[in-house]
């Protein structure tokens, strides 16, 4: 039968002895690392990974997620287990101390993904989806954004996602309708329909973050007229408390032929014309924004 859990011997192999990971903490990024720190935390990962996430990832996936009332359930063990990976500071375990991280250096973060999606990779991609859509403000949301977004998301108090697929856009994704009006006060209406969208909708955090591509009117066709845009399911008011639902409507999850504890969502935004999206710093890097070298721990 398939392992699913890597071996420790192989994990210490790799990480001290191939990639000589000794060495890299050597770095002042790294110095609260050592590598009996490091031994203590794969060890933790491996014994989340054995205790809580392989158990259920079988009967997740034979439970799978139900779609009532627009309203998406994750199996019901999953809620334990994103609890304890909450607890656990997880999701943002390669990330700088200064916005809420563990500053692990990512080769040492893979290696733990590596334990946690071999465990179970449908439980995986709620606390991936965080993590990305999170690192996405952190490296191109403004300011303001970043103090609204951030911490929420890289503590999994929020949910992510990424909206990029159509029904007539996939691999194609130039092809994309979903569409953007500025508004006066700044944010912008959004409109349009997203199919396969992992974590689009589930249970497991009070709000869910939309990075949403769509095409600002009078943009160009193709790839080259797409914008981003940051999309509360729920809204968030200039206080960071939670304001109205945001118009953004979960019409149903695709049937797979496994990963079924992932929730695959469809999505209408602005079906009622209330959907309003953020746009990041991305205009920046047009007006010969000079990009900031890539952190240490992501080279
Ligand atoms: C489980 C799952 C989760 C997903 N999660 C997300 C998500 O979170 N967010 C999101 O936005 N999307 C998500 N997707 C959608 C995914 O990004 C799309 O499925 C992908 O972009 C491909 O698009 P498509 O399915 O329309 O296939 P198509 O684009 O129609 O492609 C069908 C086939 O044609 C081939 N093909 C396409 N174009 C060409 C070409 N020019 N030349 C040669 N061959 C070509 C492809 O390789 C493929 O084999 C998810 C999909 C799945 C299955």
């Amino acid at each position: 039968m398939a392992q699913e859990i890597s071996d420790r011997r192989d994990m210490d192999f790799v990480l001290y002895e191939q990639l000589e990971v000794e060495k890299l903490i050597k770095h002042e990024k790294f110095a609260g690392f050592n590598r009996k720190t490091l031994d203590l935390i794969l060890s933790e990962a491996r014994n989340l990974a054995i205790k809580e996430l392989l158990p259920i990832n079988a009967a997740g996936d034979r439970e799978g997620c139900r779609f009532e009332n627009g309203v998406v359930k994750v199996p019901e063990s999953f809620h334990r287990a994103f609890k304890l990976y909450r607890e656990g500071e997880w999701i943002a375990m390669l990330d700088d101390p200064e916005v809420g991280g563990q500053g692990l250096p990512v080769t040492v973060a893979l290696a733990i993904a590596e334990y946690f999606n071999g465990a179970n990779c449908a439980f995986g991609m709620y606390p991936g989806l965080c993590h990305g859509a999170g690192k996405l403000i952190e490296v191109f949301g403004t300011q303001r954004q970043k103090q609204l977004f951030l911490k929420n998301m890289y503590t999994g108090k929020w949910g992510g996602s990424m909206l990029l697929t159509e029904p007539q856009a996939g691999s194609d994704v130039g092809a994309l309708t979903t569409s953007a009006v500025r508004n006066p006060d700044g944010t912008f209406s959004i409109t349009g329909n997203k199919i396969f969208i992992t974590g689009g909708e589930q249970n497991l955090t009070e709000n869910i973050i939309h990075p949403v591509l769509a095409r600002i009117e009078g943009a160009p066709a193709g790839t080259r007229g797409i914008s981003l845009f940051i999309v509360p399911k729920i809204w968030v008011n200039e206080d960071g408390s939670l304001g109205e639902s945001n118009d953004v409507a979960c019409t149903g999850i695709e049937e797979k032929l496994g990963i079924h504890g992932s929730a695959t969502c469809s999505l209408t935004l602005g079906g009622k014309g209330k959907c309003r999206g953020l746009k990041p710093g991305w205009e920046l890097a047009f007006r010969g924004f000079q990009w900031p070298a890539p952190p240490i721990c992501m080279r």
